[in-house]
């Protein structure tokens, strides 16, 4: 589970992480009331699950309580990335001297956890990774030692932070490991951690991804679930008598049969893991008999999760023989018309799957992709949920 800004705000102060004080509001007249509690400059921040908030407008400086509300009420409602601000966080604003990167992550692939820091942080740490990946200092982390003093210390001599800063920088990232280790996130991350002017290091702002698997020694964790989005879509499919569970990733699943279901859910985890560790968004299991109403109720319902980048479509045909879901899917497309507006990758195989290839193909909806294997149309599920 990913968490929004103020929750990973919170989390870090709780255990002691540098933060400024901050307030959260859903409407132009509380961050009026919060930015006057906090007094002076403040920066009102979009609260969405997205990085890039900055860049798309969604993070502004205000210079009082009356600019905070006329600046928060150009956010909230605003669309950043498909994802609606419902919440702005108000927080006392920094004086910026250097923006820096710090995260803590686990390395699937290397089976190890691993600590990235940069002096070059802020908002285009990406382009950082890519056009100078010298200039993002990455060190494996034991995970039966963690960060002690002196893996702090080689994290801050491999990413070159200045000497003037380097014991808050050590304290930092002694207290981001516990935060990483009590909590049992899979992912912590500061960006920005700045130097303000006076010379304290502050964590600006924070994302946290908490492994769901430990949950069950987590109970506190439960409070974090954003149920708002969860429960409208689990209640819409719920009324039309479809399997459906919302998970938190990036790709809409469309099955038949819950075991293709299951396996649907590990292929795209799997292939996720090489586009930035892109994920299942829900499991739907369209059952045995998938006519074309079903069909569509159960795209509508994954195209109406915000969360969804791009859909997989997974059947195998069985006595509902591969033609009748090609039909179905593009009888489907046609009820939905304007309202179907990501990419969907549709494996078919099985019973009479000649022809349902090419009644998709024939239907050449600019939409529909189709890939011939299971693995295959994961990869490109993932890969274009990952754009
Ligand atoms: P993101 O774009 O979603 O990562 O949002 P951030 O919270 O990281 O904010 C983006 C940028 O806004 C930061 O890199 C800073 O340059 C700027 N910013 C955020 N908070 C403050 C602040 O308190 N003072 C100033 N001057 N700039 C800020
Ligand atoms: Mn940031």
């Amino acid at each position: 589970m990913d968490l929004f800004e103020y929750q990973a705000r919170d989390l870090f102060e709780k255990y002691g992480l540098p933060v400024l004080p901050a307030a959260i509001a859903t409407t132009s007249e509380q961050a009026h009331d919060a930015a006057a509690k906090i007094g002076g400059k403040v920066v009102v921040k979009a609260q969405v699950k997205v990085g890039g908030r900055g860049k798309a407008g969604g993070v502004k400086v205000a210079a009082d309580a009356d600019d905070a509300k006329e600046k928060a009420s150009a956010i909230l409602g605003m669309d950043i990335k498909g994802h609606t601000v419902r919440t702005v966080m108000i927080a006392q604003a920094a004086p910026i001297d250097s923006e820096y990167y710090l995260a803590i992550l686990l390395d699937r692939s290397n089976r190890t956890f691993l600590v990235m820091a940069s002096v070059s942080g802020g908002m285009d740490i990406e382009e950082v990774a890519h056009t100078a990946p010298e200039k993002l200092a990455k060190i494996p982390v034991d995970a039966n030692r963690g960060i002690t003093a002196a893996k702090a210390k080689e994290i801050i001599a491999a990413a070159a932070f200045p000497a003037d800063i380097a014991s808050q920088v050590e304290e930092v990232l002694l207290t981001l490991w516990k935060v990483f280790q009590s909590e049992d996130a899979t992912l912590v991350e500061i960006n920005p951690l700045v130097k303000t002017v006076d010379g304290k290091i502050i964590a600006l702002d924070g994302k946290v991804t908490l492994d769901d698997n430990a949950g069950f020694r987590h109970l506190d964790h439960e409070a974090l679930i954003d149920h708002a989005q969860a429960n409208a879509l689990e209640a819409a499919a719920k009324e039309k008598d479809l399997n459906y569970v919302k998970l938190d990733g990036q790709v809409g699943i469309i099955g038949n049969g819950a075991g293709l279901v299951m396996s649907t859910l590990d292929v795209v985890a799997y292939a996720g893991e090489k586009f930035g560790g892109v994920r299942p968004a829900n499991f739907l299991d369209i059952g045995g008999g998938a006519s074309a109403q079903v069909m569509a109720d159960g795209l509508s319902i994954i195209l109406g999760d915000t969360d969804v980048k791009s859909v997989f479509v997974n059947v195998f045909g069985g006595i509902t023989a591969c033609d009748a879901v090609a039909n179905g899917i593009v009888q489907a497309l046609e009820l939905l018309g304007p309202k179907a507006t990501k990419p969907i990758v549709v494996r078919l195989d099985g019973n009479n799957v000649i022809e349902g290839r090419a009644i998709l193909k024939a239907a050449a909806h600019p939409l529909i992709e189709q890939v011939d294997t299971m693995d295959g149309a994961a990869n490109r599920a993932a890969e274009l949920a990952a754009k």
